[in-house]
């Protein structure tokens, strides 16, 4: 391990920048920050902030390539289904379309045009002070500075400059103002000067912040001292939990430095604080991984394989292509892979291998229902929505009668155009259903009853010929009563709404039961997808398989996140990776 001893002999480099006027940078001879594969720079991203967004993982943003979402057509069939990835985005392109808005780019808001010039080369202490002696706020005009150089990348020997002009004019330079040099010296890679900092930091102060230990993480990462950093993750432990970026950083350090057992530990003990590794994290797995090929390494990789499974991950295309080069990588020559799309049935295009179902297993099921019933039916809220009495009289209602088949939120259904009567629209589908012989409950609301001008009393009678009807009080949520009496009817039962059920499923206490609500809500919602007064209805094909990362004896499925598809996290990905094992 490095120590600050160690470090002490490059003190005077950057410490001559204080005292003495724009010192050219001494370059890197002694503290050679090389060390990395090209590759490495490009996949570690410099984080400025300690904290990113932990549970962005399902949201995915890919910034570049306006996305071309024309739905994939084909053997797949109409692939735009509620889940289907692009479907949100999608949807708000429409809506915005419809109000004559047009959706453009994610291009971030023009930064907002500063009132003081930012230098583009090393400003001398006179110039400095005539720049100052211009700006509006002179109290922080040295951070906001700096602030400025970070955001808009400068040149680090620009904000040398300015740290020289601090010197001269206070005699010192404070915590704050380093920590932002520090920040624009590792978001320009400037590694050296990174190290001389931590040298600065460590002698000047008796304890750092969490913010410029994840810096100094990110920095020493890309240094032969990366091994530093694993001490600097500990002094954050004491602290805070480390972010998925601290640990990232010092994995992928230690996967080019061919450290595995350092990168597993530290994988695992992410996992034991169930935070979710990042992109680059998990690439730098495979990427690395052609380098070894024993079955100690493999076996990892399959448990990696494993946790994106079990924690519901689709890889990007990045990482995709990744794990496809690395199992063709296996000595032996044995697997196969190729980007495939899945029939209808649940069929691999490409080997032909039915996928697993989407429908849940009994043991699955009921610790589904179970968990519905106790957090989403009798959770708190909403008793705050209806009364415990009117609860009990639905209960009552559905344990009296034979299970159903559909459940249908009417509300829902009757607004799913706003051309035409609203009991009409109801009216349609519900005898649509019941040609079909399916035993039918409709929730609807007592105002449904009243007879107005959306909503016939003719129409409301053969409804309730057709189907058993549950009316609740008009402030009612109906989600809920929706859920308790699909749920009640058993694993065939299916229900209808073009709801979400986004805030149902956070109600469910663990991952494991979200994830089966997910994979409950995909393999029973019925969304009709197509309506039109008078004419012919469609319903969206509820798909056989479950799209998630798979395996039998000689395959892998793999679904992947396409480049240039926003995926929201109620969507699935459509594109697959196919891995066969020919013996
Ligand atoms: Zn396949």
């Amino acid at each position: 391990m490095m120590s600050a001893q160690s470090l002490r002999g490059v003190v005077p480099r950057l410490q001559r920048v204080f005292g003495s006027l724009l010192p050219p940078h001494q370059g890197a001879a002694r503290l050679s920050p090389c060390c990395v594969g090209p590759e490495l720079c490009i996949a570690s991203k410099v984080s400025m902030s300690t904290e990113r967004n932990q549970n962005d993982g399902s949201k995915r943003k890919v910034s570049t390539a306006k996305p071309e979402r024309t739905a994939h057509r084909g053997n797949t069939g109409s692939s735009f289904s509620l889940f289907t990835a692009g479907a949100a985005r999608k949807r708000a392109e429409f809506t915005k379309g419809q109000m004559g808005d047009t959706l453009g780019d994610d291009a971030p808001a023009v930064t907002k045009v500063s009132k003081t010039a930012i230098p583009i080369k090393p400003l001398s202490i006179d110039e400095w002070k005539k720049l100052k002696a211009e700006g509006y706020n002179k109290t922080r005009f040295e951070v906001s500075m700096m602030e400025k150089l970070l955001s808009t990348r400068a040149d680090v020997d620009v904000a040398k400059s300015l740290l020289v002009f601090v010197t001269m004019e206070t005699g010192t330079v404070e915590y704050e103002l380093l920590l932002k040099y520090l920040a624009l010296c590792v978001q320009k890679q400037q590694l050296s000067e990174v190290l001389d900092l931590y040298v600065i930091l460590n002698s000047r102060f008796k304890v750092l912040d969490v913010g410029a230990y994840s810096l100094f993480i990110s920095g020493f990462s890309k240094t032969d001292h990366w091994r530093q950093a694993v001490m600097f993750l500990d002094s954050i432990k004491k602290m805070i939990t480390p972010s998925p970026r601290n640990y990232g950083d010092i994995i992928i350090s230690a996967l080019w430095h061919k450290e595995v057992e350092t990168a597993w530990r530290l994988f695992k003990e992410m996992e034991g604080k169930n935070l979710k590794p990042n992109e680059d994290t998990l690439l730098a797995f495979f990427d690395c991984g052609k380098s070894f090929c024993d079955d100690q390494y493999e076996n990892k990789m399959m448990y990696i394989l494993s946790y994106l499974r079990d924690n519901q991950i689709y890889p990007g295309e990045q990482l995709m292509h990744s794990i496809h080069s690395w199992f063709e990588s296996i000595p032996g020559n044995s697997w196969e892979g190729h980007v495939t799309t899945i029939l209808h049935s649940g069929e691999c295009q490409v080997c032909n291998t039915v996928l697993e179902s989407i429908q849940l297993s009994e043991e699955e099921y009921n610790l589904l229902r179970k968990h519905v019933m106790n957090d989403i039916i009798q959770g708190t809220d909403v008793f705050k929505k209806t009364t415990p009495q009117e609860l009990q009289h639905f209960q009552t209602f559905v344990q009296n009668r034979l299970p159903f088949d559909v459940v249908i939120d009417g509300l829902n259904v009757a607004n799913i155009t706003a051309k035409g009567n609203q009991s009409r629209i109801l009216l349609d589908v519900v005898s649509h259903l019941a040609r079909q012989n399916l035993r039918l409950l409709v929730l609807g609301r007592k105002h449904m009853l009243r007879g107005t001008a959306s909503w016939n009393k003719g129409h409301m009678a053969v409804i309730q010929k057709c189907a058993d009807c549950f009316f609740t009080e008009n402030i009612s949520e109906d989600d809920p009563f929706l859920l308790y009496a699909t749920m009640h009817s058993g694993n065939h039962c299916k229900f209808l709404s073009r709801d979400l059920m986004r805030d149902h499923k956070a109600c469910l206490s663990d991952k494991n039961t979200r994830r089966l609500f997910f994979k409950w809500q995909r393999g029973h919602q019925l969304v009709l997808s197509r309506y039109n007064p008078g004419h012919k209805m469609k319903f969206e094909i509820i798909p056989k398989y479950d799209t998630i990362v798979q395996t039998t004896n000689n395959t892998w499925h793999i679904p992947y996140d396409e480049e240039g598809v926003e995926r929201c996290s109620y969507e699935i990905p459509r594109k697959w990776l196919c891995l066969q094992r020919h013996n």
